[in-house]
């Protein structure tokens, strides 16, 4: 039944519809058929998290004195963790009072973020493709969203001359997210020091998602925004512990960067929610302690199934470069298919899900996503059924 007595706020209708809608509808389809999904979809990781994690998670849960309301701004000693990873891992100084929140998941700290900071009308740039959290939440908030396109020509990074000077006077907030989903692009360092030398001429905050902070391959390492002298003055960083310690479902990330912005995002946050069950701070707590071997067991999990499925890919067509991070291939559709055409193609034939480029802005149309969420058996599942549906690059 549907009400006509009343109306959704505006803020909602402001959102773009979500082109997983249609990919959920048919995916209901195919298993009602009894088809076998292989479900590539999702940035969801397979497996549980550590053990070590899970041990300190169930521990916690046996103490009574985490199971009342949590602190709003995160217990101390998970901030304190957050500083002292950072430190090790960048050798960045953060003051665990000030400069590091913890958020129920990074999404949820991206989209309130938009909240505490863009009146409706605001500008606020966001590069197509990206994650959709980067403008979903500024359109709720009801930003302006100037795109910037990224393109396969310039490997998929943000040209800042290409952001017209009008536009950058009155920008308030940049998006950015490197390694990126769901391009697999990466950024050198010159790139973070052209951003925020661009940021503090502008005045423009600086949001950066470093998602994919450890999930880099063949000695590759990214760069945190941090590093980069004089970022703290303008920018804040995203983390998430949903990747590299598969606990997308525990719900818990982490902002740092300046204290004036995360004080922001704290006053909005303690209106609204109470923060992490205390209990999944320390299990997070004890993820940020685990020694380098694991973080390297994870890495080698992922560059073996993006090795395996490029050269499977490779036989049917694709020729796609190694990505250096990220748990994705991002890889062109057939000359003449979009995005939405190949991806719903695919599944009805193979059972096979892709999400299409689309779903991170216009810019990706032309490409699908692929996650890396299954093993090597499963991956060579994949490509048996792309070759006897006769899918292929051409
Ligand atoms: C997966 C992902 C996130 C993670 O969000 P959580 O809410 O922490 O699970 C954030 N940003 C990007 C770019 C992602 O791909």
């Amino acid at each position: 039944m549907s009400l006509d007595w009343i109306s959704r706020a505006e803020r909602l209708s402001a959102l773009p519809p979500y082109v997983f809608a249609r990919l959920d509808e048919l995916k209901a389809r195919a298993r009602e058929q009894g088809l076998d999904l292989i479900d590539l979809g999702m940035g969801n990781p397979d497996g549980a998290a550590p053990q070590p994690v899970i041990d300190a998670a169930i521990a916690a849960l046996n103490n009574p004195s985490n199971h009342g309301y949590p602190p709003f701004e995160g217990t101390t000693s998970f901030r304190a963790s957050i500083t002292t990873w950072y430190q090790r891992c960048y050798g960045v100084e953060l003051n665990p009072e000030s400069e590091a929140l913890p958020l129920i998941g990074s999404k949820e700290g991206l989209g309130h973020l938009a909240l505490a900071y863009v009146n409706p009308g605001d500008t606020i740039l966001v590069p197509t493709p990206s994650y959709p959290a980067h403008f979903r939440g500024p359109l709720i908030a009801g930003a302006e969203i100037y795109p910037i396109h990224l393109s396969a020509a310039q490997n998929w990074l943000i040209d800042l001359s290409s952001i017209p000077e009008d536009v950058a006077r009155k920008a308030k907030i940049l998006y950015f997210n490197y390694p990126n989903n769901p391009t697999t692009a990466t950024a050198p360092r010159e790139f973070y020091e052209e951003i925020v030398e661009f940021a503090r001429h502008y005045e423009i905050l600086l949001v950066h998602d470093l998602c994919y902070a450890e999930l880099a391959f063949d000695g590759y390492q990214p760069t945190s925004l941090l590093e980069i002298p004089g970022a703290k003055e303008i920018g804040v960083e995203f983390h998430t512990l949903s990747k590299t310690y598969n606990m997308a479902g525990w719900r818990v990330g982490f902002v740092v960067g300046n204290s004036d912005i995360i004080q922001g995002l704290r006053t909005l946050k303690t209106n609204l929610d109470y923060g992490i069950f205390s209990a999944i701070q320390k299990a997070a707590e004890t993820a940020l302690q685990l020694p380098d071997e694991y973080i390297k067991e994870v890495q080698q999990r992922y560059s073996k199934r993006r090795d395996f499925l490029i050269k499977g890919l490779a036989e049917l067509g694709w020729s796609i470069p190694p990505s250096k991070a990220t748990m994705y291939l991002w890889i062109e559709t057939p000359v003449g298919q979009g995005s939405t055409e190949f991806a719903l193609d695919v599944l009805q034939k193979t059972g096979i899900v892709m999400t299409p480029g689309n779903a991170f802005g216009e810019a990706g149309e032309g490409y699908v996503r692929i996650s890396l969420i299954a093993n090597c058996d499963r991956l060579g599942e994949v490509i048996k059924r792309l070759k006897q549906a006769g899918i292929r690059y051409q």
